[in-house]
């Protein structure tokens, strides 16, 4: 047992954790954070199991369209190419676990002490973090902090059906063996879709089963629609309106029951039917700390809890699940503990205009408000919307379109959305978000020279 004192102890070292940690200890308070190891080394979901991972497995899948184009443009590939599952999760691994060091190396830079292990509250300022001493031997370290932050993320969230032992979740699906030849994905948010074109880019048999009519709710409709087309372009095959009643092993796999009576073998099935706030085990009622209605640490606009020395900061607080909303929390909460930074004013969040990507084939880009939330709020708006085939495509032979679209304020001729389904739309919408954010109109759009040959200079070239 040791009792050490922080002005600040954080809970959990992935996205909002790290960086809270590190930019505290800069600031020059004494700061600890715990981190569990739930997903291998530090960096939390989005370094181990999300967004890098998924990221560079949708640059594999990526190679079966390189490699189906080539032709058009010369090349010819004498024998056809062959995916190598073993080397691709090898090469991921090894990148990871580089970037779990980086981390590492960053805290420790900072002069935050790194715990590992699971923290939980034991009073308002008391953390007891189950850990190993030097030997290996399971110890119980006792702290106390002027201040907590809780970072602690989210978890994969399951529906409790017949047959649930069967699926796996996302986290299990980077390091999956074997390759599954005929994949099922039930779900169709940002995971579902994404890796859906992912499995299908490096061979695998996807059907993609969705509740509703269409992928990606909270998305413009017309953006939705399209990739759903362009998706099945790409050989997914997408079940609209089907829902799983249960899931029973047979001899030769998986058998999907359908709701409405219909059937599907599959060798995995993947459910991507979102992500709960993780909290279990924190002991939050020995802190005061209160959740909301959906289990989410509930906080108030400074990211302070119930409990006003304890803050939170991340998807545990069950807002906008994206890692640079975490970082961008993180950095209000520095500010809140340490004062701003000589000579800026503090931080604060702003969560009107977070431009987004879901990285489908092809990706989605997307900022600002959907047609449908533009008409309600503002009445009368204007729409401009493009859909052609790229360039890349006249001699590819792949029918893939592009999809741009602007939502504009009639009244003020104002952008209120940019959305776009197509190559690379993450990088273009990036800085289209920058022209929203300074609230460019229509005419600003209309009076910037393109960059020609792009897609993206059709944006400002709509009329
Ligand atoms: P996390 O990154 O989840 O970190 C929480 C950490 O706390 C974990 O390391 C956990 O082990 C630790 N922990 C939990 N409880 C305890 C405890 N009691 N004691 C000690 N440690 C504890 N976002 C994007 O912006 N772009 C993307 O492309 C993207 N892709 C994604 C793909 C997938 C498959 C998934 C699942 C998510 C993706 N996200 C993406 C979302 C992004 O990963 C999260 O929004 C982000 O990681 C949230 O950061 P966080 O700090 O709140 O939590
Ligand atoms: P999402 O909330 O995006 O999507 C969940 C999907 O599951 C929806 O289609 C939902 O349908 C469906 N669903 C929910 N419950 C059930 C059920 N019981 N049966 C059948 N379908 C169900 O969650 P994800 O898990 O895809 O991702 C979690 C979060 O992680 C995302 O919201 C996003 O914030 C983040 N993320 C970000 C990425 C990025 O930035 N590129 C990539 C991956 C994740 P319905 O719409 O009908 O409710």
């Amino acid at each position: 047992m040791s009792t050490d004192d922080f002005d600040l102890f954080v809970i959990g070292g992935g996205s909002g954790g790290v960086r809270a940690a590190r930019m505290a200890a800069q600031r020059g308070l004494r700061v600890a954070l715990a981190e569990r190891l739930g997903h291998q080394g530090l960096g939390g979901t989005c370094v181990n199991v999300g967004c890098i991972p998924k990221k560079l497995y949708s640059y594999a899948a990526g190679y079966h369209e390189a490699f189906e184009e080539a032709p058009g443009f010369g090349w010819q590939i004498d024998t056809p190419p062959r995916f190598d599952w073993a080397t691709l999760k090898a090469n991921r691994a090894k990148e990871i676990a580089r970037l779990n060091g980086v981390y590492a190396g960053l805290l420790k830079g900072a002069g935050v002490v790194q715990i590992n292990g699971f923290a939980r509250f034991t009073g308002p300022h008391q953390i007891a973090v189950d850990t190993t001493d030097e030997t290996g031997h399971p110890v119980t370290q006792q702290h106390r902090a002027r201040h907590v932050l809780i970072a602690t993320g989210g978890t994969p969230s399951l529906p409790d059906i017949e047959g649930r032992e069967h699926i796996l979740d996302s986290n299990a699906m980077f390091d999956l063996d074997p390759f599954p030849q005929r994949l099922a994905i039930v779900g169709g948010g940002y995971i579902a879709s994404e890796f859906a074109s992912i499995f299908n880019g490096l061979g695998a048999r996807v059907t993609l089963i969705n509740r509703g009519e269409l992928l990606l709710r909270g998305f413009d409709d017309d953006i939705r629609r399209f990739v759903g087309a362009e998706m099945a372009k790409t050989g997914i095959d997408l079940r609209m309106q089907t829902e799983v009643a249960r899931i029973v092993r047979t001899a030769t796999g998986l058998q999907l029951n359908f709701k409405d009576g219909g059937t599907l073998e599959a060798d995995a099935v993947l459910y991507a039917t979102g992500r709960k706030p993780l909290t279990q085990g924190l002991g939050l009622e020995h802190a005061g700390v209160a959740l909301g209605a959906h289990g989410e640490v509930a906080v108030n606009g400074e990211h302070q809890t119930s409990a006003p020395h304890v803050y939170a900061v991340g998807d545990v607080t069950g807002r906008v699940q994206l890692t640079p909303v975490a970082l961008g929390e993180a950095m209000v909460v520095v500010d809140r503990l340490c004062g701003p930074a000589p000579g800026k004013a503090a931080r604060q969040m702003a969560y009107e205009n977070i431009p987004t990507a879901v990285f489908t084939h092809p990706n989605i880009g997307t900022v600002g408000l959907t047609e449908a939330q533009a008409r309600e709020r503002h009445g009368e708006v204007t729409i401009f919307r493009s859909e052609f085939k790229s360039l890349r495509h006249t001699l590819s032979g792949r029918s893939e379109r592009t999809l741009m679209k602007l939502v504009v304020d009639t009244k003020t001729d104002r952008v209120l959305g940019v959305h776009m389904v197509g190559a690379e739309a993450g990088e273009i919408v990036q800085g289209f978000a920058v022209a929203l954010k300074a609230g460019a109109t229509k005419a600003v759009f209309d009076s910037t020279i393109g960059i020609h040959p792009t897609a993206a200079e059709e944006f400002v070239t709509m009329r």
